[in-house]
């Protein structure tokens, strides 16, 4: 009998061990996401503020520096309010009652209209966009306004780290019940030593948190998280100066569901 309550006893304390390990490691977390906000919030901030700072010190007097220093403030407004949505978006995905609807949708559409609200970004780099799709509708199960945030994500990165001239291409293959979603580009490609962290909110390769171009830091664990709450998994390769390619799997809608002549799945 005693050894049985010291048995208890133990497991008891092991559990209770692993407990206080867990909120440990979320606290870290929690604490450490809130000093990258912070820092990230600081830096458009603090620019805004010195732009605004000159402007009342003169420079508002010549009409050239006055227009430079409103244009660098506007761009500054303009990733703060970025970084806001992406934050409002991670926050909105990790409440399960908003999280996601799964129903049935054209992913051959969902990749064209992708293409066409990016245009104007791959334009600005000569970076062709290309579809290589396999024929006809495919229909998938999916949330389709969050695959439509995680491929808006992964093309918007492969042109903002794509090459001039290049080119990104999204192919869809049949693989069993399921359709292979890759975004391939010829950009400038990922270190290995990168990789594992990739996919963390606020990690990015280019360590300088001052820069002023570039995205906010949590595309990739927008990605990861929509992802995940399709039971998916999201995998990357890639060769430093050729390219990266990310992958995904969705589920073929069932064979049942009837198209419309335009592709559109009807319920
Ligand atoms: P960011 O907002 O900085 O783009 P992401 O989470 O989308 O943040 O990506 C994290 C980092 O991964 C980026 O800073 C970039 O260095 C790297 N990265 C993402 N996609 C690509 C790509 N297609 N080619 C090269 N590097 C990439």
């Amino acid at each position: 009998l005693l050894t049985e309550a010291e048995e208890y006893v133990d497991q008891l304390s092991t559990n209770k061990q692993q407990e206080i390990k867990a909120l440990k490691s979320q606290d870290d977390f929690r604490r450490e996401f809130i000093g990258n906000l912070s820092h990230e919030l600081k830096t458009p901030a603090f620019s805004i503020q010195g732009y605004i700072e000159t402007l009342i010190d003169g420079a508002s007097e010549d009409p050239e520096m006055r227009d430079k220093f409103l244009e660098r403030a506007r761009r500054a407004t303009d990733r703060m309010i970025q970084l806001l949505e992406d934050l409002d978006n991670l926050t909105r995905l990790e409440n399960p009652e908003l999280a996601i609807e799964i129903r049935p949708f054209n992913l051959t559409e969902l990749i064209q209209e992708t293409f066409e609200s990016l245009d104007w970004m791959a334009k600005e780099k000569n970076i062709t966009l290309v579809q290589g799709a396999e024929y006809g509708p495919l229909i998938v199960m999916g949330d389709k306004k969050r695959i439509s945030q995680v491929l808006v994500n992964l093309t918007k990165n492969s042109i903002l780290y794509g090459v001039q001239n290049g080119h990104t291409k999204i192919s869809v293959t049949a693989i069993e019940d399921f359709l292979l979603i890759e975004v391939k580009d010829n950009g400038i490609g990922i270190d290995p030593k990168h990789w594992q962290r990739l996919f963390e909110r606020f990690y990015r390769v280019e360590q300088s948190r001052n820069r002023h171009e570039g995205g906010t830091g949590l595309g990739l664990a927008i990605v990861k998280h929509i992802l995940e709450l399709h039971e998916q998994t999201i995998t990357m390769r890639s060769t430093v100066g050729e390219g990266s390619t990310f992958s995904f799997c969705l589920p073929k809608a069932d064979k049942s569901i009837t198209l419309s002549s335009k592709g559109v799945p009807i319920k």
